[in-house]
């Protein structure tokens, strides 16, 4: 690949960065809820797993935003994904 390609500096990879980092931490309370249940506060938790993973979701939510703020995707590519996405779901899900 030629060292020519522009790569994410400046607001966008500090953006791109902490969208990643959303995504990780999406996927620690999801993997919570799956050893420990939803409905469960830890000890070290002053809410339960379902709530945290809600805030998690917000915090994601919050960098698609603003990346949607900075020109790098836009919300109608993000709105025709999550509709395509419904779709697929409802003829896969095995106990929907
Ligand atoms: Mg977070």
């Amino acid at each position: 690949m030629p060292d020519t390609i522009p790569l994410p500096e400046g607001l966008e990879r500090e953006l791109l960065i902490v969208l990643m980092e959303e995504c990780a931490e999406v996927q620690q309370q999801v993997s919570k809820i799956l050893r420990f249940g939803a409905h469960v506060t830890g000890t070290d938790q002053v809410r339960p797993n379902s709530e945290l993973l809600a805030a998690e979701v917000g915090d994601l939510t919050h960098m698609i935003q603003r990346c949607i703020e900075i020109g790098l995707f836009s919300a109608k590519d993000v709105e025709t994904a999550a509709e395509e996405k419904r779709t697929k779901l409802n003829r896969y899900l095995r106990f929907g």
